[in-house]
């Protein structure tokens, strides 16, 4: 028998949100972004689900675009980190994988290589990230360069917002006018806007729009959870209650004895840990739903079990449903009282997590 522990995606969700970022750039071509497994949401039935509306997908690796080639899915692939072994040149050309290209030792590789067709790439373009990409003044230079190449087709020109989920869009802009001054006169498609920055920065939906956490309604804005910006959450985990003990006041409950009982209560235990992707930052006192009603996590995480208050819920016996997040509970405040982002908690959902339809 599985654990009750589960993932129910909505992947109706995903295509609504989808729909509601295409809103916001109606003429742009969307690369959905399905990296880390979809952000947790599972890469062949998102990007199935996907496939008759995204004009290409954005992924990690070469073997994320080797599964997504095995499922069928046709469009451009982009392998958004690019590759940095020779053999890989010859790999994405077999599986139509687009390189990014933010290095010059990526520029060296394909000017070695002779593929049998020439692949298109994303020229990657440092605006002020200070991650990957060139330098704005060598722009020029490495574009004619790629140009010169036979492994190289189609260039298309890309940068990456650091700050697009900022109150303060100054950064943005600045980022932005770095790119069109770096790439005067060069032509192409552009391709600038991150899931925030499609919410936010209308200036920044060029020819190609790049969500990721958006499309499964993970709010990439601080504070701000993923339904005040119009998106819906497409992760619900929940699990089951597998014990209901009654402890007498002073008890101290889980690892360390954190929490002791100020009262009499009644603690549920969920089958839910850290081992699947439940945090174990997220102290005492997290909001978890019992038999739909809100209650709270005590004591700490451990790898397969949390303790829960059901003192104040009828009908919360072996059994009863636990959601952990979803639509009722946004992962942005399970996040919040782990310290880290809703992206983090769906992407460490765990392989032992079953996933289902919602
Ligand atoms: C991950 C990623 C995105 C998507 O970012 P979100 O904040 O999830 O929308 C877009 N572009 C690049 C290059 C990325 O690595």
């Amino acid at each position: 028998m599985s654990r009750a522990a589960c993932v129910e995606i909505d992947l109706g969700a995903v295509e609504r949100n989808f729909d509601r970022l295409q809103a916001c750039a109606p003429t742009a071509d969307v690369m959905a972004v399905v990296k880390a497994d979809a952000y947790g949401h599972g890469l062949e039935r998102v990007a199935q689900r996907l496939a008759a509306k995204a004009a290409a997908f954005g992924v990690a690796s070469l073997a994320d675009g080797e599964r997504l080639r095995a499922v069928g899915i046709r469009q451009p692939i982009v392998a958004l980190a690019g590759i940095d072994q020779a053999p890989d040149i010859e790999t994405a050309r077999r599986l139509a994988v687009d390189l990014v290209v933010h290095h010059q030792s990526q520029v060296v590789l394909l000017a070695t290589a002779t593929p049998a067709a020439p692949l298109r790439v994303y020229l990657k373009i440092d605006t002020g990230m200070h991650r990957l990409g060139f330098p704005a003044d060598q722009v020029q230079a490495v574009h004619a360069q790629l140009r010169s190449l036979p492994a190289v087709g189609e260039i298309v020109l890309m940068s990456h917002l650091a700050r697009s989920d900022d109150d303060d869009p100054a950064a943005t802009a600045a980022q932005i006018a770095r790119f069109d001054a770096a790439t005067v006169g060069l032509g192409g498609r552009v391709s600038l806007a991150n899931s925030a920055a499609v919410l936010r920065s209308p200036q920044a939906c060029r020819d190609m729009i790049r969500p990721g956490g958006a499309l499964y309604g993970l709010s990439p804005i601080a504070r701000t959870p993923g339904v005040a910006l119009g998106l819906e959450p497409a992760m619900r985990l929940v699990t089951r209650l597998i014990a209901v003990n009654d402890v007498a006041a002073g008890a101290a409950i889980g690892y360390g004895g954190s929490f002791t009982a100020p009262a009499p209560m009644r603690i549920g235990i969920a089958a839910i840990g850290y081992g699947d992707g439940y945090p174990r930052a997220a102290g005492d006192g997290t909001p978890v739903l019992v038999a739909g009603q809100l209650t709270r996590t005590v004591g700490r995480v451990s790898m397969d079990l949390l303790a829960v208050d059901v003192t104040p819920i009828g009908g919360a016996d072996v059994g009863a449903r636990v959601v952990l997040w979803g639509p009722e509970l946004p992962i942005e405040t399970i996040a919040a009282a782990a310290g880290t982002i809703g992206y983090e908690l769906a992407c460490g959902i765990q392989q032992r997590v079953a996933v289902r339809d919602f």
